[in-house]
């Protein structure tokens, strides 16, 4: 039985099994989920703005694994084999309309359904998304090979750096030079960062609210010139006082549901420049002056989604090595937290700063220890509890210890800061299983100590290494 987060209602997900699928030879494949990152699209869905005609569905949209198993035909046209690692695009498209043939899959007119968006009824429910031990892979599902030995949390960021790489290099044609004003801190805003500094702009200028002073402070140090407050100050008067009053050459506007940051673009854009829109605003109008757009001889395009050319960009670079990506990593949830991962990343969890967040099926949360000895011996290395367990853990008061059985249900961060102990983990699994919520417990803060195994990634980041605290 494969076990995944099914989404029932407005902020209802619980647990349910589905029967391991059979892969015939016109079928795609299984995907063993490692790691699945969650996005503002997660919390709309989850807290029902976004309709609930799909439901139930299996959430989760930006997913990363292994191939456990393929159909012939599909390993060809995939040309992936088990074992390899694969990022899992959310649309499955018809791969013949005239639109799939031109390139814009993303419109397809024949959309057969996603992995972890929606899917017609007649799909049914099945374990398509990426909060699951598997996916069972559409045979027409887009997939892009990525690197086995990145860390999971890591390797999963091809979602928001390729947001970050088509909406700033690809739509925004950053060129050598260039002023880049990034409007929102979020994960895709820090992404835009990276992405515009590799695309050669000269000056970034990133804004972000009051509250969002840890996610400027890494923007700085992701290569933005200068962060803004935008609620100290005014982002269009910074931004004509940086550029000597000429404006920036391209503007990036991702931020969720506001509209002033539409006005400030357009105001704070200099004269030819382009703006890129991608910051939805829950179908709300944006009250703003056209004619700002054509005295200015503006371009102004909205960014749906990443397309396979993003993705592409993105997981080399992160192949590459280039980015300290493991520093906006943040948050890793087991499979039972779906629903409190998801909280976590839209600021409701009061204490939780909270920038890139992820699911990690088989490695944190209720897997037996049977069934993390059978991950183990499949080879699966998760980036969670597996890992976890074998440190040692310093308990502030407590002295050191071993950690067995910390991963289990312990939230921990990539930069080796367990938030809650195992026992913490296990009263939140009871009441979790007794179906009520439940306040965050007193944070006992365990750091790993000593015997760590820290890694020293690909990035030159040493991960499960602590305590770094960011904010706060
Ligand atoms: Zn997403
Ligand atoms: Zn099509």
């Amino acid at each position: 039985m494969i076990r995944a987060a099914v989404q029932t209602g407005p902020r209802q997900i619980e647990i349910r099994e589905f029967p391991r699928p059979v892969i015939g030879p016109d079928d795609g494949g299984l995907l063993r989920v490692e790691a699945c990152g969650i996005c503002g699209s997660d919390v709309e869905q989850y807290k029902g703005s976004m309709g609930s005609q799909w439901l139930p569905m299996v959430p989760g949209h930006e997913p990363l694994g292994i191939i456990e198993e393929v159909s012939p035909r599909a390993a060809a046209r995939w040309g992936v084999k088990p074992g390899d690692r694969v990022a899992v695009e959310i649309l499955i498209p018809c791969r013949s309309c005239d639109l799939c043939l031109a390139g814009r899959y993303m419109s397809c007119r024949n959309r057969i359904g996603s992995h972890g968006g929606s899917n017609p009824p007649e799909r049914g429910l099945g374990s398509w998304g990426g909060f699951a031990e598997y996916i069972h892979l559409h045979p027409n599902a887009i997939l892009h090979k990525v690197r086995n030995d990145i860390p999971a949390e890591v390797a999963v960021m091809f979602n928001p750096l390729g947001a970050g790489v088509r909406w700033a290099a690809f739509l925004g044609g950053v060129q050598l030079g260039d002023t880049v004003l990034i409007l929102g801190a979020g994960q895709r805003g820090l992404a835009a960062v990276l992405a515009a500094r590799t695309a050669g702009a000269g000056t970034i200028i990133v804004t972000g609210l009051s509250r969002d002073a840890s996610k400027l402070a890494l923007a700085r140090e992701f290569g933005a010139d200068h962060t803004i407050d935008v609620e100290a100050e005014d982002t269009v008067s910074r931004v004509l006082d940086i550029t000597g009053g000429a404006g920036a050459d391209v503007v990036l506007e991702l931020t969720p549901m506001a509209s002033q940051p539409v006005r400030d673009a357009l105001n704070a854009v200099r004269w030819g420049g382009r703006v890129v829109l991608a910051g939805l605003k829950g179908g709300r109008p944006t009250e703003l002056s056209t004619d700002l757009i054509i005295n200015k001889s503006l371009t102004v395009m909205g960014a749906f989604s990443v397309d396979s050319r993003g993705y592409t960009e993105a997981i080399r670079l992160i192949e590459a090595g280039r980015f300290p990506l493991a520093r906006m990593h943040t948050h890793t949830f087991g499979l039972e937290d779906v629903a409190r991962a998801i909280e976590t990343l839209a600021g409701e969890v009061p204490g939780e700063d909270a920038v890139h967040v992820a699911i990690v099926p088989r490695g944190t949360g209720n897997l037996g220890a049977d069934r993390r000895a059978r991950a183990r011996d499949a080879g699966v290395v998760p980036a969670g509890a597996g890992r976890v367990r074998s440190l040692a853990l310093h308990v502030p008061g407590r002295g050191r210890r071993a950690a067995a059985g910390v991963g289990a249900g312990a939230l921990h961060r990539a930069d080796g800061v367990v938030r809650r102990g195992a026992a913490a983990g296990r009263q939140r699994r009871q009441r979790s299983r007794r179906g009520g919520r439940f306040p965050v417990p007193a944070a006992a803060e365990l750091r790993v100590a000593g015997s760590c195994r820290a890694r020293s990634g690909p990035l030159g980041q040493r991960v499960h290494r602590g305590p770094v605290r960011r904010g706060a």
